[in-house]
């Protein structure tokens, strides 16, 4: 008998950094798995997230039957409050990352009326089609998981984000026995996060990040420590608490995400820490530098978060300075290299000594490297396999990986969003695509295609040009002369007389036009807003916003 296919819809997080999501479908049901999101660029003005099209999803909402979580990170559960609007089926993951998610969600007031499922590590669950094991792996965020996916045309394997740290902070090893004995069953496919694939060597472990900050607390005994880092890196969190503790501080948390977390994670038994080691911000001054360590969000730039607030000086109850020593416990996600700059410029400004990624071992990545891929690779041994979680550069690298590694090259493939593959026994190939834009979100306006951003960076780089007149309908005259004026402009010399020359090609554009019988202000303000493009276009190789503003009365 025929087995019927498995369809995957990749719709978001092959070719980008950010908003992971993929639709798997076997018998008209499908999973999804991940729904993140991702930060825009610094040429997005206006934008504050992006996110994977859901219109493929909603319009298939009653074929979904639940919404796989692979781990905690916003990249990965970022965007679930758009799609739980239309799409509201069980939400599957770890104690922590069903726990970080239904807490943005409760913020958001949508977590009402959703079902939320937490898995152990090595759970098998049957999700609709699908019979989904969760697989614990390194990440750095805790209880991460990869999946093995079985279907009825093989074993689908998704690495989820991972790297083999054989020495984590809370034990708890990447099951490789579990990986290898899928490969031994035999794996239809492998999909393996990419993020480091260009990178040879292993990833340091976690626990070296503590041998670093022990060295430089202790270099410091007199000046008070700041350090910043993600609010969902509780391994991170618990390392610098137990420094802090060894050398007597008390500990402080800044940001309300980091108090939210930390709260979490102590509570799920993952963070080990007794209450009294914290300290009220409101008594940091209580104490000497060398008595406080801050813990505080804000380490990837972010404006309105801990640190930022910090290094402009607006901090509510901590005013930085001289005495501090801040410590960015991270290293840029691709996009922030920017905002993290200006947050290390600020603290220069205010004396503040400021120790990154950059020049201390303050930071390890949570993605493997060249030496830990060919591992995962050798471990399953898939039959195919595509790269996933990667800028297009890192897909190539990671195909590179696979080849070198025994897959065949003609059961490598590198997909890219929107791109489906069909799975069936005989092997994987391309199956069409489906819609996979951004899908740009502005705090103030909602949601936004790809129109008003395109207007944004041209307002932004070429400025705008307003075109008036009037006209008197019944005479066909000009009653008030075309002026052009511009903003967003040098104003020189030359840029003066273009002006001037557009007001009059204008002028005798809206004349010839009046004198040919034309009296509709929708083709009058057409032939000024053509007339003055061309012009200004022309003259200075730029494409100005130009609204016509021809009054016919
Ligand atoms: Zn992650
Ligand atoms: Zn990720």
């Amino acid at each position: 008998m025929a087995k019927s296919a498995v369809r995957i819809a990749f719709l978001g997080g092959l070719g980008e950094i950010g908003r992971n999501c993929m639709a798997i479908e076997q018998n008209e049901r499908i999973i999804v798995v991940d729904a993140g999101l991702m930060f825009p660029e610094p040429n997005m003005y206006g934008i504050d997230i992006i996110l994977p099209d859901f219109r493929w999803l909603r319009e298939r909402r009653d074929r979904i039957d639940g919404i796989v979580l692979t781990h905690g990170h916003e990249d990965h559960t970022g965007a679930l409050r758009y799609l739980v609007r239309d799409v509201n089926v069980p939400i599957y993951g770890s104690a922590l990352t069903v726990g970080f998610a239904k807490h943005r969600l409760t913020e958001a007031k949508l977590a009402a009326g959703l079902t939320f499922i937490e898995v152990a590590d090595g759970d098998r669950r049957r999700i609709g089609a699908f019979d989904v094991e969760f697989i614990p792996v390194t990440h750095s965020v805790p209880s991460a998981h990869a999946l093995a996916i079985h279907t009825s045309v093989g074993i689908i394997v998704h690495s989820g984000d991972f790297k083999l740290d054989l020495t984590p902070i809370d034990g708890r090893r990447t099951d490789v026995a579990r990986l290898a004995a899928l490969g031994d069953e035999g794996v239809a496919l492998l999909l393996g996060d990419s993020t480091n694939a260009e990178e040879p060597g292993f990833t340091a472990s976690e626990a070296t990040v503590g041998g670093a900050l022990r060295r430089l607390f202790l270099e410091r005994p007199n000046r008070r420590i700041v350090v910043g880092c993600f609010a969902s890196h509780i391994h991170r969190v618990q390392q610098i608490i137990d420094v802090a503790i060894e050398q007597k501080r008390r500990v402080v948390l800044l940001g309300r995400s980091m108090e939210s977390n930390v709260k979490l994670a102590r509570k799920l038994n993952l963070l080990h820490v007794d209450a009294s080691v914290f300290e009220d911000p409101a008594n940091i001054d209580r104490y000497a530098p060398g008595e406080i360590c801050v813990i505080c969000t804000g380490s990837q730039g972010e404006p309105l978060a801990a640190l930022s607030k910090l290094a402009r000086g607006d901090g509510r109850f901590l005013q930085v300075g001289a005495d501090d020593t801040v410590i960015l416990s991270s290293h840029p996600i691709p996009g922030n290299e920017w905002s993290v700059g200006r947050v290390i410029d600020d603290l220069h400004r205010l004396h503040v000594e400021v120790i990154h990624s950059g020049h201390e071992p303050v930071h390890a990545s949570g993605h493997a490297r060249q030496g830990e891929l060919r591992t995962l690779l050798q471990l399953v041994r898939p039959r195919s396999f595509i790269p996933i979680h990667g800028e297009y550069r890192h897909l190539v690298h990671h195909a590179d990986l696979a080849v070198e590694m025994g897959v065949g090259s003609d059961h490598v493939w590198i997909c890219e969003d929107g791109d489906v593959v069909e799975i069936t026994e005989a092997g994987v190939r391309r199956d069409g695509t489906i819609p996979a834009g951004f899908h740009y979100i502005d705090g103030t306006a909602g949601d936004l295609d790809e129109a008003p951003l395109e207007d944004r960076r041209m307002l932004a780089e070429h400025g705008v040009v307003l075109v008036t007149a009037g006209i008197d309908k019944s005479t066909g005259t000009l009653v008030e002369r075309a002026r052009v004026t511009a903003r967003g402009w040098f104003e020189g010399e030359r840029e003066t007389s273009v002006l001037e020359a557009t007001a009059q090609a204008v002028n005798s554009a809206l004349e010839d036009a009046l004198a040919a019988g034309e009296r509709s202000s929708e083709a009058l303000n057409k032939i000024a807003q053509r007339t003055a493009g061309r012009l200004v276009g022309g003259k200075f190789r730029r494409q100005p916003v130009i609204l016509p503003a021809i009054t016919v009365i």
